[in-house]
């Protein structure tokens, strides 16, 4: 996900609570642990298993900047 256009709306915290969450020390979206794979101040890269990815997509869908892409 893309930490520079994220505007911590908070849409993707509640569509999928396992894997993204507020990160207070930039006061945007990160990928949580375990699913963490990189993160840096301008993006945030996971990998999720199979069972995640429909909350993921889900999230992407509905993130009113388009911050998330799931590949
Ligand atoms: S839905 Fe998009 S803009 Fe909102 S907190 Fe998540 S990544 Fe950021």
């Amino acid at each position: 996900m893309n930490k520079e256009t994220c505007i911590s709306c908070g849409v993707c915290w509640s569509i999928a609570p396992k894997v993204f969450e507020l990160d207070p020390t930039t006061g945007k979206t990160k990928i949580k642990e375990p699913y963490l794979k990189n993160d840096s101040d301008k993006e945030s890269v996971g990998e999720i298993p199979e069972e995640l990815r429909p909350d993921v997509e889900k999230a992407a869908s509905n993130c009113p900047v388009g911050a998330i892409r799931v590949e």
